[in-house]
C-alpha cells in the first residue's frame, strides 16, 4: 500500500472507533473532527509530510479514548506509529489533575514527532475551548484551560516554528476573548 492507501486505513479505523463520540463543545461535533484537525494542522500548517507522524496524528486518541491497543495499532500501522500514540496517550487510572501535571513534566522528553502532533492538539482544543467551550464552562475555567496549554506547549517549544507562531497568535486571541474580571 502506498502512503496516501495508509493514512486513509488510519483515518476510517479512527472514524469508526470514535462513532457515538461527541466532543465536549456546546456545539456537540463528532469526535473524529478533532484528530482530523490535528492530522491537518500537523501537514498544512506545520509542513510536516512524515506519513508515520500523519496517521499517529489521526490515531492519537484511539488508545485513551477508545481503547484500541497498542498492539492492534502496531500490527495494522506498524511499531512507529503505535509508539506515537502511545506517548501522547495519557495514563486514566491516575487523577486528572495528575494526568494535567504529568503533560507539562513529560513534554520535553516526547519524541520530535509526538510533539509535533502534541502541539497542534493543544492549537485544536484551545481553539475548542475558545469559540466553542462546553455549555457549563465559566470564563475563569476556560481562561485556566488555556493556561494550561500554554505551560504544556513550553515544553514542546523548537519543534516546528509555523505551529508554534500559530499557537500563540490563538492563545493571545483566547485571552483577549476571555477576560479576566
Ligand atoms: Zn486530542
Amino acid at each position: 500500500m502506498n502512503n496516501l492507501n495508509n493514512l486513509l486505513h488510519a483515518a476510517s479505523f479512527a472514524a469508526q472507533k470514535h462513532a457515538g463520540q461527541k466532543r465536549k463543545g456546546e456545539r456537540g461535533e463528532p469526535y473524529i473532527n478533532h484528530p482530523l484537525e490535528v492530522a491537518n494542522l500537523v501537514a498544512n500548517i506545520g509542513g510536516v509530510h512524515d506519513i508515520e507522524v500523519l496517521m499517529a496524528a489521526v490515531l492519537h486518541d484511539t488508545i485513551e479514548d477508545c481503547g484500541v491497543t497498542r498492539d492492534e495499532i502496531s500490527l495494522l500501522f506498524g511499531d512507529t506509529v503505535a509508539a506515537y500514540v502511545v506517548e501522547l496517550t495519557d495514563d486514566k487510572s491516575l487523577p486528572k489533575p495528575e494526568q494535567k501535571r504529568l503533560q507539562i513534566e513529560h513534554a520535553p522528553h516526547l519524541s520530535p514527532g509526538a510533539k509535533v502532533i502534541k502541539l497542534a492538539d493543544k492549537i485544536s482544543n484551545i481553539g475548542e475551548v475558545t469559540s466553542n467551550p462546553p455549555a457549563d464552562w465559566s470564563i475563569e475555567r476556560r481562561r485556566e484551560y488555556v493556561k494550561w496549554g500554554v505551560a504544556v506547549v513550553a515544553g514542546l517549544r523548537g519543534v516546528n516554528e509555523h505551529l508554534e507562531a500559530h499557537f500563540d497568535s490563538l492563545v493571545a486571541r483566547a485571552l483577549s476573548l476571555l477576560p479576566e474580571d
